[in-house]
């Protein structure tokens, strides 16, 4: 078995117990991670310089459409209801099983390449088992990890999303038994399940039941704009059907109650500020959130309006908290609650990603005995030298150019700066290709410049 060491970079172990170290080594053994502390000793080894490097987790995604690769930046500048009629209603429809591989692979790699090592891939676009085939093959062939979230078809946007009574399709029983079978693979399987605000309650009733059957976590949309505002989600806890092994995205218009209900229910949330902030979702709840004890996870969403990568992330929550902290300070409030801080949002885009994965057994801190999902940050670039506080510059002032490596479990997908055994001029032909067929086929305009 390989063993790897990463010698004297700035270690941040984001484990309370362990800590973080100013200088340190980080032993990978195999897929695993070995040991870290100062002047570890590995003679067998391959030593890899990190003295200018930070050294810490990947960054966890817990959502992210990423079958719109071949979509990136379509629709900058558009709301909610533009994104469900032109992106769902125009151009998912006319999707085959290669343009969703394609916009899998691409988005696969594109989190890679900013340091994400494990993304929850939100998959509406099953339109035939062979849609759902090409998907997982995406996931497979990029190396992340990933957790696919088998989701509905999305043929007919007005079937699947506006009070639908369509069931959630069972071909998710084939893909269990043909691809998730072990538990020692680098994907996981979820459902995706329209929120109880898109469907009929027993449609929903049935699609978490169905996930329950199976075994595998519930990735679901709730809060989203008006339709969020119904007490649907509530009178899905009424029922008894909440617990610890869903994740709820943006919860943004849900009530008190209803996010009370997931606290208690020992649910997950995962926030998208910049896309809820600006496509008409509401607020994000961060604050909600956190006064209930629900420490948030991140995630991406759509490439379609956003960029991809958890940096612009962990700054849009962070400012957005503490902009509201603030603006009450300045109107005379006392008793206001703690702003956040980096060290915060650096764990919202680790540990708090692995619990909503259901993975945080596994990663979201580099501990002993943990899987080896690692990337070293370049703290010599000329954007954040010198370095004075590390956590804080992660958090402020790095972007996906300060990436120069990425390991998971134990395997380099990223080295100095470049993506390992990935054809940039193949996956460019299969975009494009894949890009002018969805938007030549369904008569979609590209935005004027
Ligand atoms: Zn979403």
């Amino acid at each position: 078995m390989s063993r790897t060491i990463l010698k004297g970079g700035c270690v941040l172990t984001l484990d309370g117990a362990l800590g973080n170290f100013r200088e340190a080594d980080v032993l990978i053994d195999g897929t695993k991670i070995g040991a870290v502390g100062p002047n570890l000793q590995a003679a067998d080894a391959e030593v890899i310089d990190a003295s200018e490097m930070i050294v810490m987790p990947g960054f966890i995604d817990t959502h992210r459409h990423i079958w719109e690769g071949i979509l990136r930046n379509i629709a900058p500048d558009a709301l909610l209801d533009e994104y469900f009629v032109n992106i769902l209603g125009v151009l998912a429809p006319v999707y085959r099983p290669q343009d969703a591989y394609a916009g899998n692979l691409v988005s696969c790699l594109g989190a890679i390449d900013a340091g994400i090592t494990t993304l929850l891939d939100w998959s509406h676009i099953q339109n035939t088992p062979e849609h759902s085939d090409a998907c997982i093959s995406a996931l497979k062939e990029s190396g992340l990890r990933c957790v696919f979230a088998y989701g509905t078809p999305n043929l007919d946007m007005p079937a699947w999303w506006h009070d639908s009574k369509l069931k959630h399709p069972h071909d998710i029983r084939r893909i269990a038994k043909q691809y998730f079978s072990s538990g020692d693979q680098l994907m996981t399987l979820a459902l995706a399940p329209r929120g109880p605000e898109f469907t009929t309650f027993d449609v929903a009733k049935h699609d978490w039941e169905l996930a329950r059957e199976i075994g595998v976590r519930i990735s679901v949309h709730v809060g989203v704009g008006l339709a969020g505002k119904q007490g649907k989600l509530g009178a899905m806890g009424k029922a008894g059907l909440l617990g610890p092994d869903t994740t709820y995205i943006h919860c943004c218009t849900l009530s008190d109650d209803e996010l009370q209900m997931i606290a208690d229910t020992g649910g997950t949330v995962s926030l998208a500020s910049p896309i809820e902030m600006q496509m008409g979702h509401g607020t994000p709840p961060i604050q909600r959130c956190l006064d209930r004890g629900l420490r948030p996870s991140l995630s991406v969403d759509v490439e379609t309006t956003m960029c991809g990568d958890l940096f612009a992330q962990m700054r849009s929550v962070l400012t957005l908290q503490r902009a509201m902290v603030n603006e009450q300070r300045l109107a005379g409030k006392e008793r206001l609650p703690d702003i956040l801080t980096s060290r915060d949002v650096i764990e919202f885009a680790t540990i708090q990603g692995a619990r909503a994965n259901g993975l945080d057994s596994k990663v979201g801190t580099l501990t002993p005995g943990k899987e080896a999902d690692v990337i070293m940050l370049r703290t010599d670039r000329i954007n954040v030298l010198p370095i004075n506080d590390p956590i804080g510059v992660v958090v402020r002032g790095m972007d996906s150019s300060n990436v120069d490596s990425v390991f998971v479990a134990g395997q380099p997908r990223k080295r100095n700066g470049k993506l390992l055994n990935v054809d940039l001029a193949r996956v460019s032909k299969l975009v494009y290709e894949s890009r002018d067929y969805v938007v030549g086929k369904s008569n979609f305009k590209l935005p004027a410049i």
